[in-house]
This record gives C-alpha cells, structure tokens and sequence, in this order.
C-alpha cells in the first residue's frame, strides 16, 4: 500500500482525513507527513521541507530534540500514570511555573490549552459570580463555547457575534462580549455599561492567532485596571506567548500582571501538556484544594512524560542561548523579507515579534487591528505560501497564519528561506 493512498484511506475512516480542523487545508493535496527531524518534516513523496509552521508553535527547540525526547524516554521507563497522589516532578514544574511567571502564585496542569483557558473562565465566573467574558476579534482561546467565536471573520461579520461552531447555545454566544483589540475607548465603555455583570476579560497579550498583532502602548494597562476597578478577573492567554517571548510570559516583557494565566505549546516543545495559573486565592477554588467547589480533573493531567519534557525543555530554554538565537534569526527573517518585497514592489507588512514573522500582503505599518488585517491581499498570501512549498519551504497556507523559527533552524535556512522567498513571490505575482 503506498503512503499516498493513506490519504485516501484517512478520508473513509477520519472525518475530513485529519485530526484537527485546520491540518486540511483548502485547495492543497493532503499531507501524509512520515518523519520530523530539526527544522524539517518530511513528506509520503519523500519530499523534504524546511518547516516555519511548526505545529502551530509547540516545537520552539525544534522536532525531535533530543533532550527532551530522553527526558520522556527515560520517565517512561520507570513511571507512568497512576491517577492518585503526586509526584516530585509535577511539585517541581509547579515551582518553576511560579518563579518563572510573575502572575503564577499556584498553578494546576492541564494536558491542552483549551483546557486551561476553560478552567481559566470557569473559576473567573465561580469567583465573581457574574455571567459575562469579553474576549477580542481575531484572538483563539481554543474550542469551548465561551470564546467559540470571532477568530478569523469575514468583513461583513465582524461587529457582530461569529460562532466558529453550530451546536453553541445561543445563550452561551449571549454570555461573551467581543470587543476590538487594542481599542481601549471600547473596552472603557463596555465596562460602563456592563462592568457589574462581567466576570473575566481573557486576551492573547500578542495576537497570534491572527499573525502577529502587538498591543498598543497602554491597552494591556487599561485591561488591567478596567478589571481591577470592576473586580473582574484578567487573564492573559499564553498558550503562544509563553516562553516563546519570554520565559516569564508576555507579561514579563509588558509589566502588566494579569489574575491568571494559561500556558502550554512550546512549553514541552510538542509534547501534550498546559497549565492555568494565578492568584493563590482564585487557584485554591479549585476542588484540587479540599471542599472546595470549582471542579476540576483530568485523566492525563500531570502525565509523568508530560511533565519531564516540559521540566527538560524549560532547562534548555533556561541553559542554553535559545531565545538569543531564535530572536537573531527572526529579526534576520523580517528585515530580509522587508527587502525581498519591496525589490519585487510589494507591498507588504512584515511582522512579528522574537521568533514569530508574518509578511502580509498589504501596505502601510504593522497592523493594530483586525480591520487593518482585512487589508491583507488573501489571495495572494495564500499564492505565495503554496509556491513556497514548491521550494521546499512550509508556512502554512492558511490566511493571516503566524510563522515560527526554531532553535534547530540555522542561518542557512534563513538565507535558504530568502532565496525562495524571492521566487516564490514572483511566481505568485505571475500566476
Ligand atoms: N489559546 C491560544 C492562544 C491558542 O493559540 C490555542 C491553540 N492554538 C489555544 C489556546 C488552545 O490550545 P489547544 O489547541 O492546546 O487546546
């Protein structure tokens, strides 16, 4: 049977062929994806591509690196789940949790993002005891209902509520205020009007979800102290962020502490592991804590594997030059692609921040608003990623999707990703 046909096969067995909505990607052929190496992933063809999608961004050390694939190798050895009591390494990742990340007193272990961003919102209500969540157009905080919506829209539904899911109680979508980011005039009069009643504000401090969007100076600030005056709960959704930016977070480059913050990605480096953290006395609510009664659970929750490839790559991204050299090569990524674009006369935005980069097709500064991104020519980002990949080059061909550089990329990927870039964008512009 050949690899291709998998593909054939996974449509029968596997709704749409793929595990997560977004590995199909409209108008290109299905990957059968066969090994990982570095900066790499190869395909069924045999086809070998320089890889700046990176699972959407666990992988900052790389695929496969070998420190943390030990670490797990070896905790598998000896330990694995036992669904009673605690173990020392889970104790230990808690505690680096907390020194790392300003806002973390206590912090609980989750196996996906989604799962701690859902606890995050639970707690937040149970706390206030008020029914509302405001989250901003174009941020993911993952698949549950509460922020199920206004992700990625279409121009003529953004202002309005756009679930990203049917089977969403309409009195669910009711319970989220959606809200323009980096608008602090909007957040101010939401608040006037509806600060009694709203138990959270969730936000990604970076928008990553719609490429790159950076807070304005200031707008962090007034999440704070809109919340603070409201006693509502912040949290800061660093499920990207987190130690991609920084070892503490977003929030240790930005100064602002939210109540609580969710975790997870690059935290392991691909392994499935989250956390949510905060506040003692908002975390102490959990039913972890005793008789205490904001339930909270998970079969695989602090799964030994999961917690020594996390506590190995935290040693890595705190031992070695990690951030010094992904940040190099992004910034080496962006003002190359400045050059590349405009030597081609395109117009474009490049983006991005330490090891993330986005070139969107449109003028002007980098965008601070998802209205600015509507300006981003679809078709052509979408032109250039596919000729991309003929150059043996992945970033995914989804619009406004983020790119990523590893530590396993080096500088002669960077001048490899330039090179290709070049053609690819002529290639683009003449199809
Ligand atoms: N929050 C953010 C900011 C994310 O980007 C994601 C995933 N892309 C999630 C939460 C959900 O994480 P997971 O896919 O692990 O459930």
């Amino acid at each position: 049977m050949s690899l291709d046909s998998i593909s054939h096969r996974a449509l029968s067995v596997i709704p749409g062929g793929v595990n997560s909505g977004q590995r199909r990607v409209p108008g290109l052929e299905q990957l059968v994806i066969t090994a990982t190496r570095g900066a790499t992933f190869t395909d069924s063809r045999g086809d070998t591509y320089t890889d700046y999608h990176a699972a959407f961004g666990p992988p900052l050390l790389g695929h496969n690196d070998p420190d943390v694939d030990a670490a797990v190798a070896e905790a598998a050895a000896h330990i694995d789940l036992m669904g009673v009591g605690v173990t020392q390494a889970e104790v230990e990742l808690a505690e680096d949790l907390a020194a790392l990340i300003p806002s973390v007193e206590k912090v609980l272990l989750t196996s996906t993002g989604s799962e701690a961003t859902f606890h995050a919102l639970r707690v937040s209500r149970a706390a206030t005891g008020r029914r509302l969540v405001v989250k901003f157009q174009g941020c993911y905080h993952g698949w549950h209902d509460s922020v199920s919506m206004n992700v990625i829209s279409a121009p003529e539904r953004v202002g309005r509520v756009d679930p990203i899911s049917t089977g969403i109680l309409p009195e669910v979508l009711d319970a989220t205020l959606v809200l323009p980011f980096n608008d602090s005039g909007a957040v101010r009069r939401a608040f006037a009007e509806h600060g009694a009643d709203i138990a959270a504000v969730i936000v990604e401090p970076v928008q990553h979800n719609v490429g790159c969007v950076l807070p304005v100076d200031g707008f962090l600030q007034v999440l704070r102290d809109e919340t603070t005056r409201a006693g509502a709960v912040l949290i800061f959704d660093e499920v990207i962020t987190g130690f991609r930016h920084a070892l503490g977070g977003w929030q240790s480059i930005c100064g602002v502490t939210p109540d609580l913050t969710t975790v997870g990605k690059a935290i392991a480096n691909g392994y499935p592991i989250a956390a949510i953290g905060g506040r003692a006395d908002l975390m102490d609510t959990f039913s972890s804590a005793p008789g205490r009664p904001v339930f909270f659970a998970g079969t695989y929750n602090g799964h030994p594997a999961m917690v020594a490839a996390a506590r190995a790559c935290l040693r890595k991204l705190r031992n070695e030059p990690v951030h010094e050299h992904v940040f190099a090569l992004g910034e080496q990524i962006r003002s190359g692609l400045e050059e590349v674009f405009s030597e081609a006369g395109v117009p474009a935005s490049v983006a991005g921040y330490g090891s993330v980069f986005v070139a969107y097709f449109m003028d002007g500064p980098a965008p601070q608003t998802y209205t600015d991104l509507l300006r981003n020519d679809a078709a052509m980002f979408l032109g250039y990623r596919r000729a991309l990949m003929r150059h043996r080059i992945f970033e995914l061909p989804l619009n406004l999707k983020r790119s990523h550089v590893s530590y396993a990329h080096t500088a002669a990927h960077v001048d490899e990703l330039l090179m290709a870039s070049r053609a690819a964008l002529r290639e683009a512009i003449e199809s």
